[in-house]
């Protein structure tokens, strides 16, 4: 066993620091350095395979958020003025404590819920599952990724067996022929990735963009399919029924590494092209280029986003280009296969260690007895007195307050107020709760409705591990000293689970203690850290998932000879197209999808404080096509009031003809009267229960011109 602890001490609060952007699921490699001993600085990381010394704008000016004026620097708590002010360690503590017990005691554990983030480190969303189960004991523990991946990580489980967002490392998107990209933006969200699909088509190689934007990311494509918003699991098996017709199958890779075709066969039978045209869009002739392409490759890949997963039936949808992948001979193949491009920071680590409702560490299920008693085991406690699954990410936030039955809830580096589909329901719910207790570095719009905020570390104060995209597990490391006044997740969590009886289970000071417990509850599990040490990483520039022993290599590619179920073969599912929850109507007559600025990040808490990311996209704006503009009445910057059955917001005009005559986009990081999730649609799906970002319907209310203030500068 390593020991990790050594070799941190030199690291920490160095003048110059190797280690990670704190936003995307990217994880680019960065260099810190603080020239002279004054501000800190950030460059690309040169040395980090995956981003090779690139960043984005957000990256780029990261350190900002160190030093920030906004920091806060002091627990806060609500005075009887209604006011959040400067309050004490100690007494924020005992409050939070005493509010947990007196929950505990008059309504039972079940009360008291806890929403984690996509944005922890594992070892703090392994804590945190543990502080859920332990400390407070109640079910109701989920956190914000499941309005990012679950839909994917719910398609993978049941296709593949397990979830890993990229089952190969990003660099060899540099080596496949064609690449069809299904609703992601990634110009826009991860461009440092862009230079691998640079290589591609360099090497030679095509690139498909479905989505109802013509995208950043579209722009560079060989072939833009133009899908209707919440029709592209008819756009996949319409893909796949041209594949049987034009027999492009592959029966041999069908017959020996999948089970289930033959019910997927017969649902695809209908989506012949007249009808998938009609549905989402897309004419027939760029139905069979897209296919052809896709067959005729050596090394294809299909690689989804948001677009597709933010649906109500987002787990059917990823199934559906996991079918064709499949039948396309196409997944386990140098340069070949599926994946997913996970989200956020820690997208990957913080699903599989215990956030979920439904999850232990290492990726095992609460409900699996086998599951609950290795974890058990691991944390010394009776397997029977874990509890069961609890409430998904909306659901448990859709329970807050006395009729929900949550009275308390503690929130862990998540902005649920801006970031909740239907946000003004979710807002309600916030101040109606008997306590609410946030960790976080900023205040936001969530600790904005708090009655403690305890100020924790920020990314580039902590040490941890991340894991990226690829399931590749990296260092974040300490490079700047906290301000005085700060402490970390962990040591609130300790200092709670201590005024809650259960400092024992707690006793840990740093990351790396955690990370020693965290790799013994992994052990054996779906997703096996076991073999992982700090000192690997450092060696290695990361190490994949799983790796189940120290003499393993890691696991960079999966699928390359089997599947991870039992028979280890992949599963076909039939899956057949439906509506969204909300279509438009003649009420509510456009689409409405949400997605994201290059400049700011989810729901914009850090970005929104940047000054170089703030002036350069100040709020948001409502982007629609210059017909649909004529027809309302509206130029660029008039201000647009929409509406859906949810609520009303205001945004300036973005007219553009890279959007759907039908369709109206706007990005989700301000809250307030700019919050596009005060319409968005919280019809969720039923296996994965991710809500429906991406489609909502919308009508526009009024059309007015800007008042000063609202001009854009
Ligand atoms: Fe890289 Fe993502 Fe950070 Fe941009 S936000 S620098 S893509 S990790």
């Amino acid at each position: 066993m390593s020991a990790p602890v050594a070799s941190l001490a030199v690291l920490s609060h160095a003048a110059r620091c190797r280690t990670h952007c704190p936003y995307c699921a990217y994880q680019c490699g960065v260099v810190m350095s603080q020239p002279g001993g004054g501000a800190w600085t950030v460059a690309g990381d040169p040395q980090f395979p995956v981003n090779n010394g690139q960043l984005c704008i957000k990256g780029w000016t990261a350190a900002e958020l160190l030093g920030n004026p906004e920091r806060v620097t002091t627990p806060l708590m609500r005075t009887t003025a209604g006011k959040l002010a400067p309050a004490a360690w100690g007494e924020a503590l005992d409050f939070v404590a005493d509010g947990i017990r007196r929950i505990r005691a008059e309504h039972g554990p079940e009360a008291v819920g806890l929403f984690g983030s996509g944005a922890l480190t594992n070892e703090k969303a392994y804590l945190l599952g543990k502080f859920a189960r332990l400390a407070v004991g109640t079910p109701h523990m989920d956190y914000n990724g499941r309005f990012c991946m679950s839909s994917a990580a719910g398609a993978g489980n049941k296709a593949f067996g397990i979830d890993r967002g990229l089952p190969f490392p990003v660099s060899d998107i540099a080596d496949a022929e064609v690449i069809l990209l299904v609703g992601a933006n990634s110009a826009d969200t991860l461009p440092p990735i862009m230079q691998w699909f640079d290589r591609q088509k360099a090497n030679g190689g095509r690139l498909i963009v479905a989505d109802p934007r013509r995208s950043a990311t579209a722009r560079t494509a060989d072939l833009h399919l133009p899908v209707t918003p919440g029709s592209d699991l008819a756009l996949a098996n319409g893909l796949l029924f041209l594949a049987i017709e034009e027999r492009l199958i592959d029966e041999a890779y069908i017959a020996s590494r999948t089970v289930g075709f033959d019910a997927v066969r017969s649902a695809v039978l209908t989506y012949d092209p007249p009808r998938v045209e009609r549905i989402t869009g897309v004419r027939e002739a760029a139905l069979r280029t897209c296919v052809r392409w896709l067959a005729e490759a050596e090394g294809a890949m299909i690689l989804t986003g948001r677009g597709p997963e933010q649906q109500s039936k987002g787990v059917d949808t990823v199934l559906a280009f996991i079918n064709l992948a499949l039948a396309l001979g196409k997944v386990g193949r140098p340069a070949s296969g599926f994946g997913t491009l996970t989200g956020q920071g820690n997208g990957q680590g913080g699903r599989e260690h215990g956030q979920k409702a439904d999850q232990l560490p290492g990726y095992r299920l609460i409900e699996v007895d086998a599951h609950r008693a290795h974890v058990a085991k691991v944390w010394g406690v009776d397997p029977a007195s874990l509890p069961r699954k609890g409430k998904s990410a909306y659901e448990l936030l859709d329970s807050l307050g006395p009729d929900g039955g949550i009275r308390g809830l503690l929130v862990m580096g998540s902005n649920v107020a801006v970031a909740s589909p239907h946000a003004g329901n979710i807002i309600n719910r916030l101040k109606s709760l008997d306590l609410l207790a946030v960790c976080d570095a900023f205040l936001n719009e969530t600790s904005a409705e708090a009655d403690v905020v305890f100020p924790v570390y920020q990314w580039a104060e902590e040490e941890g591990t991340m894991t990226n995209l690829e399931g590749r597990v990296i260092r974040r490391r300490a490079a700047a000293a906290s301000p005085p006044g700060v402490r970390g997740d962990i040591d609130v969590l300790r200092e709670l689970a201590t005024r809650l009886g259960a400092g024992d289970k707690f006793a840990f000071h740093s990351a790396p203690e955690v990370f020693e417990e965290f790799r013994r509850a992994t052990a054996g599990g779906t997703a096996d850290y076991s073999g992982i040490t700090y000192d690997r990483i450092d060696r290695e520039e990361g190490v994949f998932w799983p790796c189940p022993a120290e003499d393993h290599p890691g696991t960079p590619r999966l699928f390359a000879e089997r599947f991870h179920h039992a028979d280890g073969k992949a599963k076909f599912h039939a899956v057949t197209h439906r509506p969204a929850g909300e279509e438009p109507d003649a009420d509510y007559p456009l689409y409405l999808t949400t997605g994201r600025y290059k400049e700011h990040y989810n729901s914009g808490a850090q970005t929104r404080l940047v000054s170089t990311l703030a002036a350069a996209q100040p709020r948001p704006r409502a982007q629609l096509h210059p017909h649909l503009a004529a027809r309302l009445g509206a130029e660029r910057g008039s201000v647009l009031v929409l509406e859906t059955r949810r609520g009303r917001a205001e945004f300036a005009a973005d007219v553009s003809h890279d959007v759907r005559q039908d369709t109206i986009f706007v990005p989700f990081h301000w809250g307030g009267r700019g919050a596009v999730n005060l319409l968005t649609n919280p019809a969720l799906d039923p296996t994965s229960r991710m809500p429906e970002y991406k489609v909502a319907a919308v009508r526009v209310a009024a059309v007015r011109p800007p008042t000063d203030q609202e001009v854009p500068a």
